[in-house]
């Protein structure tokens, strides 16, 4: 019944007559649907469907992106795939991370340990790294000619690192890591004093998490803040500072990853 309305003593609406509606607010496609914005550069991002009917792919086409990459789980059965961490990310960012993400893979493989499961992995890597044209200098061999190691290119992996970071964040607190984050890649997480203590705060604090299964890739990502010139953990995220994360792949390769909003730093050299 709307405002104006005729009505009988009975309360009923004399046929005919029609109050004054309310009008009905006018809502648009765009802000019915909620904006989504790729979880690594942040660009607003054309939606699924309306991208995918396109014929080129547009590069701010939304895709979901694994984290970590869907080649760390070759030759793992299908119980080591379930609920994998996906998240949103534009066509752009999908492919170009897709053209790195095979180095993490091989980093693995020919590291493996006689780890039956992860044959596959180490069969891709030497494949790959052989049938690069500069196989010759990534190889050190010693003195009876035997492999001693490979080099890898620590850039790449470390932007892989990154993705990856980024990628948990957003599943964690489900917004993109923030443009004044400095976001600092530790891949031996071992030697300095400063490193040491955030390793100890990340076993003192928070439990992992896993993407598939926690021999693949599991997680660490707690946020912390100063008190009384202390690093302390902090409760929630618009409170913190920084966050502190670990990267654990296959269970061997471990990354530490801390991120740092710069304007903090600038307030604290104030
Ligand atoms: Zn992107």
């Amino acid at each position: 019944m709307g405002k104006g309305d005729k009505k009988t003593k009975r309360g009923k609406i004399i046929l005919g007559t029609f109050g004054v509606r309310k009008k009905r607010k006018k809502t648009s496609m765009i802000s019915k649907k909620k904006k989504r914005y790729c979880c690594y550069c942040g660009v607003l991002m054309i939606p699924k469907k309306k991208a995918s009917k396109e014929k080129k792919f547009p590069e701010k086409g939304e895709t979901d992106d694994h984290v970590p990459q869907q080649c760390l789980f070759d030759g793992y059965g299908e119980e080591y795939t379930i609920n994998r961490i996906t998240v949103p990310s534009c066509r752009k960012c999908n492919d170009e991370f897709a053209k790195i993400e095979d180095d993490l893979r091989d980093l693995i493989g020919i590291s493996n340990d006689n780890n039956y499961e992860q044959k596959k992995i180490t069969k891709k890597a030497v494949k790959a790294i052989f049938n690069k044209s500069n196989w010759t200098k990534r190889l050190y061999t010693d003195e009876n000619g035997a492999v001693r190691y490979v080099k890898f290119d620590y850039n790449k992996l470390e932007i892989n690192h990154i993705k990856n970071f980024k990628g948990i964040y957003y599943e964690e607190f489900k917004q993109i890591v923030p443009k004044n984050y400095r976001i600092n890649v530790i891949d031996k997480p071992n030697t300095h004093d400063t490193v040491n203590y955030i390793m100890a705060f990340l076993k003192k604090f928070g439990t992992w998490k896993k993407s598939g299964h926690e021999d693949i890739f599991r997680y660490k990502i707690i946020p912390y803040k100063n008190e009384n010139h202390n690093v302390v953990k902090a409760d929630r995220l618009s409170d913190s500072i920084g966050v502190f994360s670990l990267l654990d792949y296959h269970k061997s390769i471990l990354i530490l990853i801390f991120g740092i909003k710069e304007n903090k730093l600038i307030k604290k050299n104030n």
